[in-house]
């Protein structure tokens, strides 16, 4: 049977993209792995936050639009991104959150208690001790692989049809259902990290697509021929996935499964190392071959933006 070994990246939109370098990787200490602009939209950037190396299961994007208005988190939509720190990290992030004037709750969900909170343009988010997955090496303003954020936790699942949505993790995607407690559902792929969905089951609002919301959720596939594979099956199984799209660092199709939620399988190579030295990863702005004779116009039209180091309070 075809099975993801969990999520491989997720993207969302947001209006300004300083603030979002600002608190992804000033805030929380991510690694701006790459800097590109949408492949469907030329004019905007396209903002890539994950572990040193940038891997599938770490990754965050965001199309940057001012324009974009705001939309609302609902059905049909990732609810809340949630990140995975080391074991004994949480009063060290409840420390850097406060520093930085961030308010955030502690609830406790499956037994594990979290951090909740929201990033400047409201995406919803949370932060949870997990004893697996690698260390992330990535240190930024004395965040240590002690305490850095290692990658996803996993996510939130908000379904207009959640049995649906859970006959897709589990039938489709091949996720193992784990639990049942306090109106989620929880599944759990093989990978150490981006491997904990769950799937809310009381009704949400219905989602609206916009700026603060979450665009959709990447599963991994090992490889080109195994996108292929999943291609087939998603076929046989009566969704309607997209050709196979190329997104320089990645290939992928997409679909939207039952619940609402775009869902996008994409394959664990080629990384984001293929167009720039890995020690270099997000310095420069790159772009895919068939824009690069549109350089200068790009360059001139996008605003200047930079990971920096912020004070606090
Ligand atoms: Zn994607």
């Amino acid at each position: 049977m075809q099975q993801t070994s969990g999520i491989h990246h997720i993207t969302a939109m947001v209006n300004d993209a300083q603030r979002n370098i600002d608190f992804y990787a000033g805030v929380l200490g991510l690694r701006l792995v790459k800097k590109t602009i949408n492949f469907d939209r030329p004019q905007s950037y396209h903002l890539y936050f994950g572990n040193e190396a940038g891997e599938p299961g770490t990754v965050i994007t965001f199309f940057p639009w001012p324009k974009q208005l705001k939309g609302r988190i609902g059905m049909g939509q990732v609810g809340v991104t949630a990140y995975s720190i080391p074991t004994g990290s949480l009063e060290f992030w409840k420390k850097r959150l406060s520093k930085f004037g961030i308010d955030f709750k502690t609830h406790k969900r499956f037994g594990e208690s979290y951090l909740a909170f929201q990033d400047p343009d409201i995406l919803e988010l949370e932060l949870m001790e997990r004893s697996n997955g690698p260390v992330n090496n990535w240190s930024f303003q004395g965040i240590e692989a002690e305490h850095a954020i290692k990658g996803f936790a996993g996510a939130t699942l908000l379904s207009a049809q959640p049995n649906k949505t859970a006959e897709v993790l589990e039938n489709v995607l091949g996720l193992t259902c784990i639990g049942d407690e306090d109106g989620y559902l929880r599944f759990k792929s093989e990978a150490t990290l981006g491997n904990i969905i769950d799937i809310k089951l009381t009704p949400s609002v219905r989602g609206l697509m916009g700026a603060g919301t979450v665009h959709h959720i990447a599963w991994r596939a090992k490889d080109e021929k195994d996108l292929l594979k999943w291609s087939e099956l998603l076929k046989n199984k009566g969704y309607y996935p997209t050709e196979i799209r190329d997104r320089n660092y990645f290939k992928a199709v997409y679909f939207h499964e039952d619940g609402g939620i775009l869902f996008e399988i994409a394959t664990d190579p080629p990384g984001f190392a293929v167009d720039e030295p890995q020690s270099e990863l997000g310095t420069k702005l790159m772009l895919p071959s068939w824009l690069e004779e549109k350089r200068e116009e790009l360059e001139e039209t996008l605003p200047p933006v930079e990971v920096r180091v912020l004070e606090g309070e």
